[in-house]
């Protein structure tokens, strides 16, 4: 068997547990040899709010997920992320692995408005975390219609969904506050730097 090469993109501003369980049950179910953290420099998708400094949120994803190589790749690139060009980077480094992307439920239900969603979605196994129970149905057509439109590959994975966003995350911090399911260390950072307030 070839080399399998797991790869979680996304803003990440910050992480959060729910991010990083996500990326533990993804380990989990599909074993990668690696997997990649790949925080993207402008989501194309988000209202046009603009994220933390590339290099924080670089640095919180290397606190939030120790064991993964995080990836800066997109943030390199800069501009806005399109990760059908991210998975033929993955490919270039890994010309013989099979490249397999973790996704939350949002994401999926809006997978073909991506750009050039035929072509991702060619390249690599899609598996997909379920963010709130309840989501199960909606998300299972929405597989469902996508291996019918692009013959893509999707599989859901065992997942407990931790419900949290980065936006609650933020607006705690803004408030004053904490936030229960933000890592110890990636608060810190987010103190000592004054992210987010
Ligand atoms: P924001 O609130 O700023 O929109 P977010 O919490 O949705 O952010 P992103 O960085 O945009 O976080 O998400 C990156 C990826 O992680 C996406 O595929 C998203 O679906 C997934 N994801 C985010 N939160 C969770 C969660 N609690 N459980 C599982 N997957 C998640």
């Amino acid at each position: 068997m070839g080399t399998r090469i797991g790869f979680y993109g996304g803003t990440f501003d910050p992480p959060h547990m729910g991010h990083t369980a996500a990326a533990a049950a993804f380990a989990a179910a599909v074993r990668p040899d690696r997997l990649y953290i790949i925080p993207n420099y402008l989501p194309p998708l988000k209202d046009g709010r603009v994220p933390a400094p590339a290099a924080d949120r670089l640095a919180m994803a290397a606190l939030a997920f120790p064991g993964c190589t995080v990836c800066d790749f997109e943030l390199k690139s800069g501009g806005v992320s399109y990760t059908y060009k991210t998975a033929e980077y993955l490919h270039r480094l890994h010309p013989d692995g099979a490249l397999f992307m973790l996704i939350g439920t949002d994401q999926l239900l809006q997978l073909d408005r991506w750009r050039n969603p035929a072509g991702l979605l060619r390249a690599v196994n899609v598996c997909v975390a379920l963010r709130r129970s309840g989501e199960d149905g909606r998300a299972a057509a929405k597989a469902e219609a996508l291996r019918r439109d692009f013959g893509a590959v999707v599989r859901f994975i065992p997942y407990e969904p931790v419900e949290v966003s980065s936006t609650e995350v933020r607006e705690a911090l803004r408030a004053g506050r904490t936030h229960p399911l933000l890592d110890g260390a990636v608060a810190d950072y987010i103190r000592e730097k004054g992210l987010y307030r």
